[in-house]
């Protein structure tokens, strides 16, 4: 639970963001309709808060004394006013406040909430700016530090690959064009040849006028692109969008690839690593154990006990299967089917199924239902062709079924 200090006078707007933080389960406001209110609050109680939402102009604060109190206390501080003023704007977003975010409709109060969030990721980020002018890259850090990023610098360009490869989990990278050494250009070019790289998000910053050369970076792959100077508010957009858009992608990529019911892999992602494995087996000339599994009358706990409690069989069962075997490659095909392939020897694969047998007999997944017990096909081949291994068995698994179900069958 985070505290969020809100420091507002106008009863409309308390109304709006009350309605706004009641979504916000993780967000807890402390309102405070005055500076003299405030000033009390954040005396006894700053060190409870996460960040604060201001408006510029109170009766008792006429001139954004507010934001400087806040200031004071280093807290986040997202200002609220009711009227755009572009020369106080840039003051406000120079002396380091989060962002400044007219009153004017349900989209701008969204907007600051979206920064609440994000404020509490950034943390997590790590950006690299990457800059031989001092001066520019204090500007950029400067604008960058109220948002709580982790923030990295370097001079040239070697030093901006030294870093790189010392903390690969490095996020995001501010690339000046002009650098002593490879330009920003080429470092973007050499970047995502490798593959390790490939997530890295890459601003490209130049002071060049040639209106070609946004478009080159981003044809090489940078993700966006910012020509000097800029504004605070530019910069901390490009940096935002950019890091939502990766997210998005993340999160796409999850969805394409893990079964949504129990997280495990889907048919398309087996099929994928699976290949993947068998490449490794063809080069290491090694035989490959799979495994296919089906539930034993799956559908009769569907029809006895509900959809639900299938599903949650399914998860229990998932779940199971891959604390009984963590380092093979594990999938749901569908339905009640289950593979699995791996380089591992069958006899450790036929010990993992006797174990998960066992463990079924004690998982619960609806009251009163029965216990859940599986059919299993296993087979150890050369690692040819990922559907004939399948095939194969698939063959056997039929066969456990045809032998009376709860046993695997093997070559
Ligand atoms: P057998 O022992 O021969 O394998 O019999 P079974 O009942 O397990 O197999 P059958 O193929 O007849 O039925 C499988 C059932 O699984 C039918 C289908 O409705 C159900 N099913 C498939 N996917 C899901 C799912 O995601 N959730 C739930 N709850 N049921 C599912
Ligand atoms: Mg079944
Ligand atoms: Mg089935």
């Amino acid at each position: 639970m985070r505290n969020i200090l809100v420091i507002e006078d106008s009863p409309l707007v308390l109304k709006i963001l009350e309605h706004l933080f009641r979504q916000e389960p993780d967000l807890q406001p402390i309102f405070c309709a005055s500076l003299a209110e405030a000033q009390v609050m954040l005396e006894t109680s700053a060190a409870l808060f996460f960040a604060a939402i201001v408006d510029l102009h109170l009766p008792d604060a006429p001139n954004g004394e507010s934001v400087d109190l806040v200031m004071r206390y280093h807290l986040p501080c997202i200002v609220l006013s009711g009227s755009y003023n572009e020369q106080r704007r840039d003051e406000l977003l120079m002396k380091g406040v989060v962002d400044y975010v007219l009153k004017e409709s349900q989209h701008s109060y969204e907007y600051a909430f979206r920064l609440l969030h994000r404020l509490d990721d950034n943390s997590r980020i790590k950006i690299l700016i990457a800059d031989d002018s001092d001066p520019q890259r204090h500007y950029i850090r400067h604008i960058l530090e109220p948002h709580h990023y982790q923030i990295i610098e370097a001079r040239d360009s070697k030093e901006t690959l030294r870093q790189l490869n010392l903390q690969p989990d490095i996020d995001l990278l501010v690339l000046d064009h002009a650098m002593p050494g490879v330009s920003g250009f080429e470092l973007v070019k050499l970047l995502r040849q490798k593959l390790r790289f490939s997530e890295l998000i890459i601003i490209g910053v130049s002071a060049d006028p040639k209106g070609s050369l946004s478009a080159q970076f981003i044809k090489h792959g940078a993700d966006d692109f910012l020509r000097k100077p800029f504004c605070p508010e530019e910069l901390n957009c490009r940096v935002m969008s950019t890091l939502e858009r990766r997210d998005l992608l993340r999160a796409l990529k999850k969805a394409a690839q893990y079964d949504a019911l129990t997280g495990l892999n889907n048919r398309r992602a087996f099929y994928e690593q699976g290949i993947q494995i068998l490449q490794r087996a063809q080069q290491e000339q090694r035989q490959v154990s799979v495994a296919m599994l089906d539930l034993d009358h799956f559908k009769q706990i569907n029809d006895n006990f509900g959809h639900a409690s299938g599903d949650s069989a399914l998860v229990v069962f998932a779940r199971a299967l891959q604390t009984a075997f963590p380092k093979m490659l594990l999938g749901r095909l569908g339905g009640e089917e289950f593979a699995l392939l791996s380089l591992h020897a069958p006899e450790q694969v036929l010990r993992g199924l006797e174990n998960l047998r066992q463990q079924c007999k004690g998982l619960h997944y609806s009251v009163g239902a029965p216990p859940l017990s599986f059919s299993a096909g296993l087979h150890h081949g050369e690692p040819d062709d990922l559907e004939s291994l399948l095939h194969e068995a698939d063959i056997r698994l039929y066969r456990a079924k045809q032998q009376g179900r709860a046993r695997t069958v093997h070559d």
